[in-house]
């Protein structure tokens, strides 16, 4: 496995990979890599076969993150992700440093964004205003640096896999996008980097998020073809979060999963997603009803 960090050598080996026919498969990450993380790299593997190539960024991105935000003390540990990826069979991490990746930034010499204009303004674009923009900027830069043929998200970020997914169609990005499952503690918490903020009290009451998208499912299943009206449900689910002491409900929206437009009446084959505050840990999670 190797392991490049200059963003100019990573474009040349994809570039080398391109004029031999091999495929790319390209995770990318944030590191702090966990089961749902590696998932994904075998699905990445399963689309390229043996003599493609499967590529894992491992990048902190900071425009994703607002100054208020844990940017600093996101969780690293490149040793164990190494490890990992080295497990799963992984060719290459790319992990680039900020200095090279956004040049010239700190001295104000940095000024081009992606924007996506309509998937990424509600949910997560409204509690977080600069974040897709930080997103849909870092994966454009990445997919030009790596070239993959195949790109695998989580479906943990749903509303992220739509953005980017828009992205790809928007600006005529040469590659598929490969959305896999979210991967799941046993008691159905949605694996992510930040579960590791949780104390011990507070990961127990984590599980309000995925019990609150069972709970939704379950009345919408049982009240049958009609559904059931959103608002109703929003206050349910508020109901269920309020229920644990260390939980903060910052949004729940229901809407049909590729659109990601609202819907007033909540049916079977509807999707929902939800951010929960537990303790000072944002934690979000989705799921179709
Ligand atoms: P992150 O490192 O959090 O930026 O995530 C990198 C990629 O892994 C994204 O495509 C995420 O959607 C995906 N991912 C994160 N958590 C999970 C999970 N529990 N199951 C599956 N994919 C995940």
């Amino acid at each position: 496995m190797k392991i490049v960090r200059s963003p100019g050598a990573m474009q040349r080996l994809a570039m080398e990979w391109r004029r031999s026919g091999r495929r790319v498969g390209f995770v990318p990450t944030m590191g702090f890599l966990h089961e749902g993380h590696v998932s994904l790299m075998h699905v990445a593997r399963r689309r390229v076969g043996p003599n493609g190539i499967v590529v894992v960024s491992i990048y902190v991105n900071p425009t994703q993150f607002a100054p208020t935000e844990d940017l600093s003390r996101y969780p690293r540990d490149f040793a164990r992700d190494r490890e990992l990826c080295s497990e799963a069979g992984v060719d290459v991490i790319f992990a680039p440093l900020d200095g090279d990746m956004y040049a010239g930034r700190e001295q104000g010499l940095y000024s081009t964004y992606v924007v996506e204009e309509q998937l990424g303004q509600g949910m997560e674009g409204a509690s977080r205003p600069t974040h897709f923009r930080g997103v849909t900027t870092v994966v454009a830069k990445l997919f030009n640096v790596v070239l993959p043929d195949v790109a695998v998200f989580g479906a943990k970020d749903w509303q992220q896999a739509a953005v980017i997914r828009r992205m790809v169609k928007d600006l005529n990005f040469p590659l598929r996008m490969v959305v896999a499952p979210t991967r799941r503690e046993k008691d159905g918490l949605a694996m992510s980097s930040r579960n590791t903020y949780l104390g011990p009290d507070e990961r127990k009451q984590a599980t309000v998020l995925i019990r609150s998208i069972r709970q939704v499912r379950s009345r919408v299943g049982a009240a049958g073809k009609g559904g059931l009206p959103a608002v109703d449900l929003k206050r349910e689910v508020a109901g269920l979060v309020a229920t644990a002491p260390a939980a903060r409900l910052d949004y729940v929206e229901f809407f049909d999963p590729e659109a990601l437009r609202p819907v007033e009446q909540v049916r079977k084959g509807g999707h929902m997603a939800l951010a929960v505050f537990v303790g000072k840990t944002r934690l979000i999670d989705n799921g179709r009803i």
